[in-house]
């Protein structure tokens, strides 16, 4: 997965981010103060703008430098709690896969890895605190369980985005114990986590955008391409 493929893939969130503002928005009004769609859809703009023209110095020329950038500029534009956790997960993960210009799954195994522990280590949630860490956690997890086994890209990918599909939904029935929604207590339980539902449209859409990739061990690993629609279905 070269440069090209972590442009897309962010510019990819900025439009699923867009076209869910009003439910992530909803789901926030039901157990939080309803800014969290609104939140990422100006947060995401503003990263847009940066991937696309970036401050002379900054560039982003790499991966890791894409989601360096990606996470700064959700730093310094979106407030709230989603801001500061999705901002230092995205430079952590950019940070994890540092200057190289493209990366494989093992590569990009540790960046979800190192963004996990950013979000744990900044919010002090742990699994089943109804948080953006239950889709996040267990899609880590599946997607190193996918590698171990020898998956494809794309079967990799398939997993990580399912998994955390299948996280954001079990928070319907968690009571909320980090974040706003904790205010709440057990009147929390049966609505599903904002930035858990966030986390999972962000991996649903690496998982559209990288799965067409060839990836670790494929060909055309010299090429340019960034969205290959003639590539090889890899297989899940
Ligand atoms: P705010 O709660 O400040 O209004 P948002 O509405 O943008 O911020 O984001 C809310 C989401 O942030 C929650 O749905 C939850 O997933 C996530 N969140 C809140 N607190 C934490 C935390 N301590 N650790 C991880 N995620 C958290
Ligand atoms: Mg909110």
């Amino acid at each position: 997965m070269d440069t090209g493929v972590f442009r897309a893939w962010i510019t990819a969130v900025a439009a699923v981010i867009e076209a869910n503002r009003d439910h992530l928005t909803q789901l926030d009004a039901a157990i939080g103060d309803a800014d969290h769609g609104i939140n990422l859809a100006r947060g995401f703009t503003a990263v847009l703008a940066a991937i696309n023209e970036p401050p002379s110095g900054t560039g982003a020329a790499t991966p890791g430098a894409v989601l360096t950038l990606t996470g700064a500029t959700l730093i310094s534009k979106v407030g709230g709690a989603s801001g500061p956790l999705y901002g230092t997960a995205f430079r952590r993960a950019g940070k994890a896969l540092g200057t190289a210009p493209e990366v494989g799954l093992p590569e990009l195994e540790e960046a979800l890895t190192a963004a996990l522990a950013g979000v744990q280590q900044l919010g002090a949630a742990r699994e089943g605190d109804k948080t953006m860490v239950d889709a996040l956690a267990p899609a880590t997890r599946a997607f190193s369980k996918a590698i171990a086994e020898g998956a494809s890209q794309a079967g990799a990918l398939a997993a990580l985005a399912s998994a955390a599909a299948e996280g954001a939904t079990a928070t319907i029935q968690l009571q909320a114990r980090k974040g706003r929604a904790s205010y709440l207590g057990p009147r929390s339980v049966g609505h599903e986590d904002p930035g858990a539902a966030s986390t999972a449209l962000i991996l649903a859409a690496l998982r559209d955008t990288a799965s067409g990739d060839t990836g670790a061990g494929g060909t055309g690993s010299g090429d340019k391409a960034t969205e290959n629609p003639s590539a090889r279905d890899a297989g899940a």
